[in-house]
């Protein structure tokens, strides 16, 4: 909700933003106090102030109240210069985009901000420095939400020049959120990379006692230094205590859980590995050797590729025309991987107009089979192309990347069902 007009007249007027000291004068009374983020739960014509005992207060601002900027807060740059490289370490780079990993509370407003720099992240875990060399880039600031095709395109050119340039490693910062979305773009985009590319987060920002951000991130730089595996992973808290993270392979994972510390799990195949706390890397699976080669990105992307979700009542004259604008479309189909009749013959049509139609389950865990149900048989036969246990949204960014890097729309459903970043055909199918 934003302020009614005459608040934000008044507000403009005095040039007072977030974080100013004001004085609002109401009648006889003075209420000084630091002018706050407006939120949802309060009404349009409510300022809400910090005052100096802490406290925050709400008063409704009249017709005839004043509004005047007391003081403004001191932006600080600090330039930190990058410590000497030790010889014998690995050299890591750290691509940082935002995310709670990057984030503080703003007292003053009490809003979550993405606007700690890479380099105070390293700074404020110091023990980073014992196990590697870092080098800090600051890509972007952002919550994961709003990242888009540009800055996983950014993002892999970032990671393929600091390989270029040397690095052993590269971490990525990156909120909790869309994670998985980019883990997939880069596992793409670069391909057999040569180097590990680990994604980190935090669910709970790094100034609270509680955070993830510093555990997390020294697993992570574990994981790297050890240079074991080469490809792109996320790694994240395993369980709820501070002694064991996962290392997942970044095609196969996917945020379960909106809060936990062990929000993340590996999909339909096992971890990659274990780090404990006093830094033990426990391979679970086979991993690809780091090798010294260049790193390469394949940036180019699709933007006419849509994801749906399949439900009971889908009402295929409000998807028809959706479907029927994209090049491809990849469907979260329910069970072995179905729809109604209705979508039935909307996604037969789409094939027959030559848009690639993906299939996959909404059940995250198994693999799709559509030859065991009639509706399944349809779909196939009117070329409907299931991708076994790829994950949906996995099956977006592939889809996107392989309509952009094929010849043709036959070239990039064929490349949907091969296995080219681990991101199907496991036939245990875990969850
Ligand atoms: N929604 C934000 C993001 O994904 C914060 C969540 C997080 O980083 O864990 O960037």
């Amino acid at each position: 909700m934003v302020y009614s007009e005459m608040l934000s007249k008044k507000l403009e007027g005095a040039d007072a933003k977030e974080g100013d000291r004001i004085s609002l004068r109401k009648g006889d009374e003075e209420y000084v106090g630091r002018l706050m983020a407006h939120h949802d739960f309060s009404a349009p014509d409510i300022l809400i102030l910090k005052m100096s005992s802490g406290y925050n207060i709400g008063i409704r601002v009249l017709k005839d109240s004043e509004i005047k900027v007391l003081e403004r807060p001191a932006v600080k740059t600090v330039e930190r210069e990058e410590p000497e490289p030790r010889k014998g370490l690995p050299n890591i780079s750290l691509v940082s985009t935002g995310g709670t990993i990057a984030s503080f509370v703003d007292y003053r407003t009490g809003a979550v901000r993405p606007a700690m720099s890479a380099s105070e992240l390293v700074d404020a875990v110091p023990e980073l420095r014992d196990i590697a060399n870092i080098k800090t880039r600051p890509l972007f600031s952002i919550f994961s939400e709003n990242m888009d095709i540009i800055h996983w395109q950014k993002l892999a050119d970032a990671v393929a020049e600091e390989i270029n340039a040397g690095a052993d490693a590269v971490i990525v910062p990156h909120g909790t959120d869309t994670m998985s979305y980019t883990a997939a773009a880069l596992s793409f985009m670069l391909g057999d990379v040569p180097k590990p590319v680990v994604l980190v987060g935090a669910q709970r920002s790094s100034d609270r006692p509680s955070s993830d951000a510093f555990s997390n991130l020294m697993a992570c730089a574990r994981f790297c230094a050890e240079g074991k595996a080469a490809g792109v992973f996320v790694v994240m808290h395993e369980g709820l205590g501070d002694d064991l993270f996962s290392v997942h392979i970044g095609s196969r994972v996917r945020k379960m859980h909106t809060s936990r510390r062990d929000a993340f799990r590996s999909i339909n195949v096992p971890p990659a590995a274990t780090v404990s706390k006093d830094g033990k890397v426990e391979y679970l699976t086979e991993l690809r050797a780091p090798s010294p080669g260049k790193a390469e990105a394949r940036t180019a992307m699709d933007d006419g590729t849509i994801l749906l979700q399949y439900y009971p009542g889908m009402d295929p004259k409000v998807f028809a025309p959706i479907i029927s604008g994209s090049r491809g479309v990849v469907i979260a189909g329910t069970g072995l991987g179905h729809v109604g009749e209705p979508m039935c013959r909307v996604l037969k049509d789409a094939c027959d107009r030559g848009i690639a139609v993906i299939m996959t389950t909404q059940c995250l865990g198994g693999t799709t089979n559509m030859n065991v149900y009639d509706t399944g048989r349809d779909l196939l036969s009117a070329g409907v192309i299931p991708v076994g246990d790829m994950l949906p949204e996995v099956a977006y960014v592939k889809l996107m990347w392989a309509l952009a890097n094929s010849e043709s729309v036959e070239d990039a459903k064929r490349m949907m069902t091969e296995t080219m970043a681990n991101e199907s055909g496991n036939r245990r199918c875990l969850l």
